[in-house]
């Protein structure tokens, strides 16, 4: 098995963009948006048009459609109280999943969003419930899968043993639909040390492994602005952040990390690009470089 090296890359001039830039920086893998994340996208459907181009144009690229990954929306709290809220974010989530599958890609990854009663139990059942939804309103194969998070105030899926959880609510029918996916920033943000050594590395991947069942989806490749256990979520270019060049090697080095998307969303320079410009992002192209390198 290999290393599928990607990045959420710039879509400006619509989504088959973003895997024509991808394809010219070498990438594998890619990461997109389907709607505008600040945006529940609850309502928003994705036209036959837009999704025939995408598929077009990704066939022509080194990247398969199950390395591509959905990022959700931001704003989609499936952990909340707030049965007005949740309501909303599940039905989001479910429009995701719909758009996503039309577009073929391998799977949508989510934040679960904040228990902010404090009751993290309830919360871990509401968003496998609104998981459930999505997962029995949309067939397909593809797969819905947790992000770990920063851990800032009472945001949810920051442990193990919490995505362990969640996981643990969907129906056995639905469960290989489910799954999750690590960020080296939001796991560094949180306390995990990935700088101490290789063994304390693969130990992370361990724990999740132990406490879910199974190997991470995906990752994302994305060094940290904030210090350890700062909560910080905040991307730097690896190897400009507080984690440093070689975790990211010690976690390459891990067999778990091949087969499955490992996605850069780390900043990139030329954001004013424009809509026909298929010229990959410099940023994006060094990371690649790096990755390669890290990856030997
Ligand atoms: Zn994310
Ligand atoms: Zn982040």
């Amino acid at each position: 098995m290999e290393h599928y090296f990607g990045a959420h890359t710039i879509d400006t001039g619509g989504i088959h963009m973003a895997a024509r830039r991808a394809d010219n920086a070498r990438m594998r893998a890619l990461q997109i948006f389907t709607a505008i994340p600040k945006y529940y996208g609850d309502r928003v459907s994705i036209r036959t048009e837009r999704v025939e181009r995408f598929r077009e144009v990704l066939a022509a690229t080194r990247i398969a459609p199950e390395r591509v990954v959905v990022h959700a929306a931001y704003v989609l709290n499936t952990a909340t109280p707030d049965v007005a809220k949740w309501e909303r974010a599940r039905d989001g989530l479910a429009k995701e999943l719909e758009r996503s599958t039309k577009l073929g890609v391998g799977a949508v990854c989510f934040h679960p969003g904040a228990a902010t009663d404090g009751d993290r139990d309830a919360a871990a059942a509401r968003i496998a419930a609104a998981m459930t939804h999505a997962l029995e309103r949309v067939n397909g194969d593809t797969r819905l899968l947790v992000e770990n998070t920063a851990g800032a105030g009472t945001t949810m899926g920051r442990t193990p043993a919490e995505v362990g959880a969640i996981l643990r609510h969907i129906p056995a029918r639905l469960r290989d639909r489910a799954g999750f996916g690590l960020d080296t920033c939001h796991l560094f943000a949180s306390g995990y040390d990935l700088r101490e050594s290789k063994e304390a590395v693969s130990r992370v991947l361990d724990t999740f492994e132990e406490a879910t069942g199974e190997a991470p989806g995906f990752y994302h490749l994305n060094d940290s602005e904030g210090a350890l256990a700062s909560n910080k979520d905040r991307h730097r270019l690896i190897g400009d952040g507080a984690i440093g060049e070689q975790a990211f090697a010690w976690l390459l080095a891990d067999p778990r990390t091949k087969g499955v998307p490992l996605i850069l969303e780390t900043p990139q320079l030329n954001v004013e690009i424009g809509e026909d410009d298929e010229s990959p992002d410099p940023y994006d192209v060094r990371m690649m470089a790096l990755l390669d390198r890290l990856s030997r």
